[in-house]
């Protein structure tokens, strides 16, 4: 018997192994059931179930503004958000094959230092500040640059294209 526990981390691990299989899933899904019933029938009567929802609207404004008001609610809305930040980061992910090709650009090199050791992927835009997970996004550092530079954006010298400080965006 497995616990609880174990489960959880089986299916995580299960999900970071299989992550292409999934992401190809998903858009397979997708490309299946973007023309279902439901779909076309929102096309057809989109004027209608606009009327619909402007008049529920109406009726409902006061109690609609004093709910997003409430801490629930406001907490609801940040739980959503870091959700769909979630969905995209899967859906726009770089490849393995993208980032190998970056490194051997950069020579297997920190872009900062130089250095060969320890080279970890670095978000140029974090991800907790709204970046992306594309290889357009992503950089070779290594650990000693990588925590230096924290959760802020390197300040790029147009001239040299080299890192000198790191700034809040
Ligand atoms: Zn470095």
């Amino acid at each position: 018997m497995k616990t609880k526990e174990e489960i959880k981390q089986y299916k995580k691990e299960w999900h970071i192994l299989n992550r292409e299989k999934v992401i190809i899933r998903c858009k397979k899904w997708y490309e299946e059931n973007k023309n279902t019933r439901v779909k076309e029938y929102k096309l057809k009567n989109r004027e209608k179930i606009l009327q619909q929802k402007r008049e529920s609207y109406e009726r409902c404004k006061e109690t609609y503004k004093k709910y997003w008001q409430t801490p629930k609610a406001k907490h609801n809305a940040k739980i959503q958000k870091y959700k769909n930040r979630a969905i995209l980061s899967i859906l726009e992910h770089h490849s393995d094959k993208e980032w190998l090709e970056l490194l051997k650009k950069n020579k297997g090199k920190c872009v900062d230092c130089k250095t060969t050791e320890n080279i970890e992927k670095d978000h140029i835009i974090p991800l907790s500040r709204g970046g992306n997970d594309l290889i357009s996004n992503i950089l070779p550092r290594c650990r000693r640059c990588n925590s230096k530079k924290g959760n802020r954006t390197p300040y790029l010298y147009p001239q040299k294209n080299i890192c000198l400080t790191y700034i809040k965006c």
